[in-house]
């Protein structure tokens, strides 16, 4: 494996790379015309080449099935725009809102149910007025106790923008809790050093990270050494994972991911079902399919390492749990299942 200098950001990159036959560049460069490219130097260190499968290229390198769109797929599939009151928030629960202050990436997942909305030609960073908006809103709603910077990738802002949105959340004494939803810490570890940590500390509130891996490949000593160092710092870290179809369709696999968050301090959070973003059919499995993966975590690794495996309702109706559901009401008793799928009878109370 060799390390690329550069992020690879055009087909012509990924040519020179030896990521794409030189054959297959019309097709990569019709994928880039609608959808954003990125690949930093560690993503690329971590393929290997010699596997036409590989599952870290699978979640990086554009396929021409990406034009590939079904009915089904939506531009916005998770209903961002249906519970957006002004740029950059979306205020879907009571009690939490997200910010989007950026709309980039240090790499872009092809699976992506933002892919709409983010990369350079995206809707942009938020302006100092259109921040100022944001965090007036979040001051009018006093039952927002939660702010959830996603993307893009909030941990790509510079250390002084961050720094600008931690000192407003400051101001605002509702606000209990930030959280950050990134993958910086996998993708590109040496970011995460004492001016980015001193940043997050900004907002004097708790500061969680959820970092996004779907690999236990994506768990490098150096992004294990950017775990520790937010977690060491006093950001308690959770996972969030996305079931991808040739990636972590695998309960091996998928175990060993979640064993890997829990060896880095990081608790396993949601397992997202994928979403019906467009041009990503290939990466879909069915609910049942999941259903069985995620049973088959259950009894056979740590309680610790169980993600709570959801689907985002399309339309913006919020996340539903679709694990199996492990008690159904039989007569007047319950059957529930153990992890070997053997049924046992309970009585109601
Ligand atoms: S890092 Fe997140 S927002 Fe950015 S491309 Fe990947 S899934 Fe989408």
């Amino acid at each position: 494996m060799t390390a690329a200098a550069r992020s690879l950001k055009t087909p012509e990159d990924l040519a020179s790379a030896g990521l794409i036959e030189p054959a297959r560049l019309d097709g990569i460069r019709a994928v880039a015309d609608r959808y954003a490219i990125a690949l930093t130097p560690t993503v690329v260190s971590l393929i290997d080449r010699a596997d036409p499968e590989d599952p870290i290229a699978r979640q990086f390198v554009p396929d021409p099935g990406e034009l590939l769109t079904t009915p089904e797929e939506r531009l916005d599939p998770i209903g961002d725009h249906a519970h957006s009151p002004v740029k950059g928030i979306v205020h879907r629960y009571p009690d939490r809102v997200l910010m989007k202050a950026v709309h980039v990436c240090p790499v872009y997942c092809r699976f992506c149910f933002r892919r709409e909305m983010v990369g350079p030609e995206g809707d942009g960073t938020l302006s100092p007025d259109e921040l100022a908006a944001a965090l007036g809103y979040i001051r009018e709603h006093a039952d927002v106790w939660e702010v959830i910077l996603t993307g893009g990738d909030p941990l790509v802002l510079s250390p002084r923008r961050l720094s600008a949105i931690m000192r407003g959340l400051a101001d605002i004494p509702h606000v209990k809790i930030v959280r950050f939803h990134t993958r910086v810490p996998v993708v590109e570890p040496d970011r995460v050093d004492e001016a980015l940590i001193a940043a997050l500390r900004e907002s004097r509130k708790v500061v969680y990270v959820a970092l996004h891996a779907n690999h236990p490949r994506e768990l490098t000593e150096p992004a294990r050494a950017a775990c520790a160092r937010l977690i060491d710092a006093g950001f308690p870290m959770v996972s969030q994972t996305v079931l991808l179809k040739g990636v972590n369709d695998d309960p091996i696999v998928l175990g060993e991911l979640m064993k890997a968050f829990v060896e880095t301090r990081i608790k396993p959070y949601y397992l997202h079902h994928p979403d019906l973003a467009p041009g990503t059919g290939h990466f879909r499995l069915d609910i049942a399919e999941g259903q069985k993966i995620v049973s088959a975590l259950r009894g056979n690794i740590s309680g610790l390492c169980q993600p709570t495996y959801v689907l985002d309702i399309p339309g913006g109706h919020g996340k539903a749990v679709i694990g199996e559901s492990a008690a159904r009401r039989e007569g007047g008793c319950y059957s529930v299942s153990d992890f070997h799928g053997e049924e046992h009878i309970y009585p109601p109370r």
